[in-house]
């Protein structure tokens, strides 16, 4: 087999296609005022069910028990808004999604200035910026500004109107999609959908997954996928307390967040540290030819931390590029539309589709002619071969996988040992197999 026959699966779109769909994707969804709770999170959930039919949407009661916590009230917001003494709308959530402060409680009258400022939320050091606050489970009002905004507040009173409803008797809305794969066995796909008009956390996430969901769909697949998008936190909890058996399922898993920022990629190691999905991970980033960092596990960040509880002990990583609060657009207003570049999501695609493929790649070879080396220009296996460095890494495939496939060694082991890429390894494995040299395991 020559280098230039080598088998390889060509894309559905090129790259350049694949991020102006996936931008419209989240142009679309970034105005849509979502919540933990609430309409945002089942428009958002609509809009996804075109790019993908299967996906169900599941209502859970508020007041529902979920592990520790009780799934909350459902939160509906309608108007917000604080007029001065001339009657002028100073503070409006009608001009941005991010000037209420989530899970406001509803409140309507004239507040002295020294009160209201007990419920404002501005970043002095980002002036023009309006933060991203919430509330959800101690009751509070309040809106968010610029600090440039708060400054303009010079009246003795103001009025304020907060139309809002804490439902006890609404619901949480999550999202989940089951890809059947030849194995039972599953991997897991998270993302939170509970942020409001912010483009990269997480509404990058979630259009990185719908379309990697889109792209899987499309394939065989060895694994089965699961795709959970919920509300950050609670989502993941109500999830993991109604699917006890799917939980027993999960080989590996991957919340997806913060993928279409600028900066390098950054994955955190799931709990165990050397899981499948870690070894997966690291190799791939290195593969992969961006700039990227392997970070240990920590009990804090998305729900990596709910899947990774003691209890659980999944094996889920999580995979973001720069990681949340080190850069200066973090749940603010600033985490805009344009604050995520189409070629951004697409790349952040393309590498999650290079680690499912090592995921559904990894597996231990047996050598079936292990006394001496195989002849393998015989079986056409250096035929073609030139000299490039491609060729050349062809061949050391070749050979590695031969050397390892004693049944010890997975392929992210060879892959690891010989420092050749994942992919070209799992080329070979299959050239190899095919004259019936290796014999998986
Ligand atoms: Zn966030």
């Amino acid at each position: 087999m020559s280098t230039a026959a080598l088998p390889a699966t060509p894309p559905a779109m090129p790259a350049p296609a694949f991020g102006a769909a996936m931008h419209a994707l989240l142009a679309r969804l970034f105005p849509i005022c979502r919540s933990i709770t609430g309409d945002g999170v089942r428009q958002t959930l609509a809009i996804v069910r075109e790019y993908l039919p299967a996906l169900q949407v599941h209502e859970v009661p508020s007041g529902t028990p979920a592990l520790d916590w009780t799934v909350p009230a459902e939160w509906s917001i309608r108007e917000a808004w604080v007029k001065n003494a001339a009657g002028e709308r100073v503070i409006d959530f009608r001009a941005h999604n991010l000037h209420v402060l989530q899970y406001s409680t509803p409140v309507g009258g004239w507040f002295a200035r020294a009160e209201l400022e007990e419920h404002l939320f501005s970043l002095p050091q980002q002036p023009d910026l309006i933060p991203y606050r919430t509330s959800y489970y101690q009751p509070n009002w309040g809106f968010c500004l610029s600090h440039h905004q708060r400054e303009q507040l010079q009246d003795e009173y103001y009025e304020v109107c907060i139309d809002s409803t804490l439902d006890a008797a609404g619901s949480l809305t999550y999202g989940e999609l089951v890809l059947p794969g030849a194995s039972e066995e599953e991997v897991l796909l998270s993302c939170h959908c509970c942020h409001p008009s912010l483009a990269n956390d997480n509404l990058s996430g979630l259009v990185v997954a719908v379309f990697l969901a889109q792209e899987l769909a499309r394939q065989p697949r060895r694994y089965t996928y699961r795709l959970v998008l919920g509300p950050g936190t609670i989502g993941s909890i109500v999830w993991l307390s109604r699917n006890p058996e799917a939980v027993g399922r999960i080989r590996h898993g991957l919340v997806l967040t913060l993928l279409g920022g600028p900066g390098g990629f950054t994955y955190k190691q799931s709990r165990h540290t050397t899981a499948e999905v870690d070894q997966a991970a690291a190799l791939v980033l290195r593969d992969f030819g961006a700039a990227y960092e392997v970070r240990p596990w920590l009990p804090y960040g998305y729900d990596e931390r709910q899947y990774g509880s003691p209890g659980f002990n999944l094996p889920v990583g999580c995979l973001s590029r720069t990681p949340f609060g080190e850069f200066a657009e973090y749940h603010t207003s600033a985490d805009d539309v344009g604050f995520v570049q189409p070629t951004q999501l697409a790349e952040s695609l393309s590498l999650t589709q290079a680690l499912c493929e090592a995921l559904e790649a990894n597996r231990s070879y047996r050598n079936l002619s292990p006394y001496g080396e195989p002849q393998l220009g015989r079986r056409g296996l250096y035929k073609g071969v030139g000299g490039g460095q491609e060729g050349a890494d062809w061949q050391m495939a070749l050979l590695w996988l031969l050397n390892l496939s004693d049944g010890s060694h997975s392929l992210l082991q060879v892959a690891q040992q010989s420092g050749l890429p994942v992919a070209l390894l799992h080329r070979a494995a299959r050239a190899l197999k095919a004259v019936e040299l290796l014999q998986p395991l």
